[in-house]
């Protein structure tokens, strides 16, 4: 099996597993029982883990507040911006290529009576493609808007924002700046301070971290980010995310993040090398196949993110045909939603192409022969389906 989905999840790193077992078996302590060692060498190591994550990303000791991923980040920190109760604004901007993950919180908000400004983003062929318009957002900008959210980088097509200029708008009128970065941590160069950010969403799965854990920045000492809690309970986490706190998951997330960073620049520059060597077979191979999303640049671009539309057959038919390689036709969140993908949509692509998508996400355990390979099985499972 070739894998390369590495924007739906990532294996674990040995070093993370490694790191993570202790937690789960003689340091078992329960982080918030203060009344013996056991516990307070876990609340310890939680401490410090988290100290570790803020620092990485540049912010502040204690701006971290762990979830259960990014979809519960984004979840608390739209919904617990918005309905904060001294919360006066009720406008709120976003895009439209943003990971459901966002999206439906802010729709559920739009139902209960706050504005939605959803920004178009830039269609296929230029070279932003994907992107908001910053004079859109200029626009859209008003004294009324709380918050506004986009993300860092997109898990289909591999857009990077311009995240410091967007922030800079957003505080031009005295709103906060929030970014779901899952597909950027551990991939991108990402400092919240330099890039003047509010709020920060994370899930460590996605650099080869464990599953079910994930955090959120929050800027409190600069800019008074209040959030109202979705969950009620014990008051952990300053009352922010009740529940015991995932020490395991926590020392695996901080783990991860700091093995992705050590060699970050290099890994990526491999992945871009492999993801073009992939593109230019593949289009040796599939005569008529297109580039969807930006072109295929570092600064604009995800390294290890391809996304195509073959000619003549569907993604999902020729991923059925072609079991060998391990790829998705769009968002494995929606791979249970029948409609074609809403970002590949949203950079103009007719429903028909968008159908006829692929996408590729390499990875840290990707090499040549793999992209090689994916080529051959690609091709049969064409041949088999067509029969020519
Ligand atoms: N945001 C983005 C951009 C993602 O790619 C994903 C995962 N597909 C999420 C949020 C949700 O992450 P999780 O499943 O870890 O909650």
């Amino acid at each position: 099996m070739i894998y390369l989905d590495h924007h739906a999840t990532t294996p674990v790193d040995p070093e993370v597993v490694a790191a993570m077992l202790p937690w789960l078996t003689t340091d078992f302590g329960n982080p918030h029982s203060r009344t013996h060692s056991i516990g307070r060498r876990a609340a310890q190591a939680c401490d410090e883990a988290m100290d570790e994550l803020a620092a990485m990303i540049g912010g502040e000791s204690s701006s971290i507040v762990v979830t259960s991923g990014a979809t519960e980040s984004n979840n608390l920190a739209l919904d617990g911006f918005a309905r904060h109760p001294r919360q006066r604004r009720r406008h709120i901007i976003t895009s439209a290529a943003e990971h459901p993950a966002v999206l439906d919180p802010l729709r559920r908000l739009e139902r209960d009576g706050f504005r939605v400004t959803v920004l178009p983003v830039a269609r296929q062929g230029g070279d932003r493609c994907g992107t908001i318009d910053l004079g859109q957002l200029g626009e859209a900008l008003s004294d009324d808007t709380a918050i506004v959210s986009i993300m860092w980088a997109n898990n289909e097509i591999g857009t990077i924002e311009q995240i410091t200029e967007i922030a800079a708008l957003a505080h031009g009128v005295g709103a906060v700046f929030h970014t779901d970065a899952t597909q950027a941590l551990g991939r991108l160069p990402l400092n919240v301070a330099a890039a003047d950010i509010d709020l920060l969403s994370g899930s460590a799965h996605k650099f080869y971290g464990p599953k079910g854990i994930g955090f959120l920045y929050v800027n409190a000492a600069r800019r008074r980010v209040r959030l109202r809690p979705l969950l009620e309970g014990g008051g952990q986490q300053r009352g922010l995310r009740s529940g015991t706190l995932n020490t395991p998951g926590l020392i695996g997330m901080a783990t991860a993040l700091r093995v992705a960073l050590r060699d970050r620049e290099n890994e990526q520059d491999r992945q871009q090398r492999l993801r073009d060597d992939l593109w230019q077979r593949l289009a040796e191979a599939f005569p008529g196949i297109e580039l969807n999303g930006p072109p295929l640049r570092g600064d604009i671009r995800l390294a290890g993110n391809l996304n195509v539309s073959l000619a003549d057959i569907e993604g999902e038919t020729l991923m059925v045909a072609s079991p060998e390689v391990a790829i998705s036709s769009g968002a494995a969140c929606s791979s249970v939603d029948p409609r074609p993908s809403h970002v590949l949509t949203a950079i103009g692509l007719s429903e028909s192409r968008a159908r006829r998508s692929l996408r590729f996400g390499l990875g840290r355990m990707t090499e040549s022969g793999q992209v090689e390979s994916t080529i051959g099985h690609l091709a049969a499972g064409r041949k088999k389906v067509l029969g020519h």
